[in-house]
């Protein structure tokens, strides 16, 4: 059968373009990748082998083999692992099905234009940032390579496929004769990347980017005859990274071990490492990113922590391990409790599940605790980019509430910086016994709103609110400390009981305008009925402005404003 040529899907060709054209520095990072890739592919046989022993009878040692070609001009990064038949190869090597993709897609699109006017310069960069932030994996390998030629055969399967691109637009694919089991990728290598042949510089590169993973890396010396007992070199440690004691392990290898199994490419933001031993034995290695994940509000995302029974990879898809508002976790759970054989359905309600979920969960919040107070502007950031997460637990699990309280912080009316609620409890005035939010859709208007003039005048702190998942959990959790949160949108705010003065602004009040009393505002709020009709339910006077004329307010029994206009653009209501 000859060979088919296929189009990349437009995302993958598009990234290709980018990849292969942008000015990204660290290229030697294609080797991180391969191996990455190779490392998953192992641990799937293995899981694969746990029902299906068969799988694994020959070929038992599975390793991933980097064996540059100097004559030939080429690298190849061999695994014996669970392989792919065409359809995978297709599925796999030509389209992107991660979720997030849509979203990075689109902003890659920007980047590449501003670069494309640009020829290369800042904006280059800025795609190249973008595509460390989501990582191109496979692709990669066309940083360094003009052609990559991917064999595969996979485990009970007898057919091979080889699967062959310059990264431009399309592919082949086609039968090979290979027997292998496993991936071979071979890179032709661009004029420019040859340092890659060279095994000291291999070596040097597998052993920052790649010495955590828990396979054998083994180099192959070119220099050397093919029966030599030391050509082949184990070059990477091996073994699990989270079995080793907490003194044994780096910052660096934490940060690595991070980048692969989180498939990310910050830094994390915080290293939870603990090996729990009691009822239940297990060890968790978890990280908070830095940055936000593409996919975190994607519908379709998973949370990124994989589950492992006694060092074998069994799923990263356990559902019902990490609680859906802590899904930015990245990281692995290793349990010895479970048994090997477990497979993924046995771990749907699994209570064994449920109690590590529990321990997990404390210890991170606890974790996030212990930094909210010891390096309150480092929480900040962590704040900004995972509070509205975090925000959907205040509603979706009553037992996490009252610690998730303790962590939240809010952009207020009279400060600058994030407050927590113990802050704003601490600063109520006298008189004052509810919490004060508003809602909206940004903090710049929200400061505008006339709504606040009133506690601006008291100096009463207004907490503002702008994430979506602020509107629900306001009608689940109703105190904290005993005060009850009020949004100033809804009924009488009773101002009036407040005692209290605004900061001196040092502005004088000559420009507002006159008050109406008495008679005259018995006469302009009848007028004002009259005129409004139907349109409102009341026109009442207030104490809640100071320079503005009116202001629209909902019933006490009413819905808050912004969420019943929430929830007439999604045509709920
Ligand atoms: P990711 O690893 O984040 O899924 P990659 O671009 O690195 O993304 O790889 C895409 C997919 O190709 C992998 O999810 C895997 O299914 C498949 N793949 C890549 N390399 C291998 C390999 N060596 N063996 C088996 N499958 C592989
Ligand atoms: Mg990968």
């Amino acid at each position: 059968m000859t060979d088919q040529t296929m189009q990349f899907q437009a995302e993958v060709a598009k990234l290709l373009h980018i990849v292969t054209h942008s000015l990204y520095s660290d290229k030697e990072i294609f080797l991180r990748e391969l191996i990455s890739n190779a490392s998953d592919a192992c641990d799937k046989l293995r899981y694969a082998a746990l029902t299906a022993p068969e799988l694994l009878t020959e070929d038992t040692e599975l390793k991933v083999r980097i064996a540059p070609d100097p004559k030939a001009g080429t690298l190849t990064i061999a695994d014996n692992g669970i392989g792919m038949n065409r359809d995978e190869l297709v599925e796999n090597l030509g389209t992107i099905a991660r979720s997030g993709t849509e979203a990075f897609s689109r902003q890659l699109e920007e980047a590449a234009k501003e670069a494309g006017k640009e020829e290369g310069g800042k904006k280059g960069a800025e795609a190249g940032r973008l595509i460390g932030q989501f990582g191109v994996g496979f692709y990669s390998a066309f940083m360094v390579a003009d052609k990559v030629t991917v064999t595969s055969r996979k485990a009970g399967e007898a057919q091979a496929w080889r699967w062959e691109s310059d990264g431009t637009g399309s592919y082949t694919i086609g039968e090979a004769d290979e027997g292998q089991r496993g991936t071979t990728i071979t890179l032709h290598l661009a004029k420019a990347q040859k340092e890659f042949l060279e095994p000291a510089r291999l070596r040097t590169v597998i052993k920052t980017y790649s010495d955590h993973i828990s396979l054998p890396v083994m180099l192959i010396d070119p220099e050397k005859a093919a029966d030599a007992e030391d050509r082949e070199e184990q070059v990477n440690a091996a073994g699990a990274l989270w079995a080793r004691p907490k003194s044994e392990v780096s910052e660096e290898q934490y940060r690595e071990f991070y980048h692969h199994v989180g498939r990310a490419f910050d830094d994390p933001w915080l290293t939870l490492h603990a090996h729990v031993e009691g009822k239940l034995d297990y060890t968790l290695l978890l990280f908070v990113p830095s940055r936000r994940p593409f996919d975190l509000f994607d519908p379709d995302r998973r949370h990124g922590v994989k589950l492992f029974v006694r060092r074998v990879f069994i799923t990263d898809d356990c559902e019902g391990l990490v609680p859906p508002w802590l899904r930015f976790l990245r990281g692995v759970v290793d349990s010895s409790d479970l048994p090997l054989n477990v497979s993924r359905e046995m771990l749907q309600n699994n209570p064994l599940v449920a109690k590590i979920r529990a321990t997990l969960q404390k210890r991170v919040l606890r974790e996030l605790e212990r930094k909210a107070e010891k390096a309150p502007e480092d929480y900040a950031t962590f704040w900004e980019a995972f509070g509205p997460v975090l925000k959907e637990g205040l509603y979706e699990d009553r037992e996490a509430q009252e610690s998730l309280l303790k962590l939240a912080r809010f952009h207020s009316s009279e400060r600058d910086g994030l407050v927590s609620l113990a802050d704003y409890v601490a600063a109520m005035k006298e008189g004052q016994s509810a919490i004060y939010t508003i809602s909206g859709e940004s903090l710049e208007a929200l400061r505008r709103s006339p709504q606040l003039e009133g506690f601006r005048a008291k100096g009463v702190e207004v907490l503002l609110l702008t994430d979506a998942v602020d509107d629900f959990w306001q009608n689940t959790v109703t105190e904290f400390d005993g005060k009850p949160f009020q949004s100033v949108t809804r009924g009488a705010a009773d101002l009036g009981e407040i005692k209290g003065k605004a900061k001196d602004d040092g502005e004088s009040d000559e420009a507002k305008p006159e008050k109406v009393e008495g008679a005259a505002l018995g006469t302009l709020i009848a007028a004002l009925k009259q005129n409004l009709g139907e349109a409102v339910k009341d026109v009442r006077e207030t104490d809640r402005l100071t320079d503005s004329a009116v202001c629209l307010v909902a019933g006490d029994a009413d819905l808050d404003m912004h969420l019943a206009r929430m929830l007439k653009q999604h045509q709920r209501l």
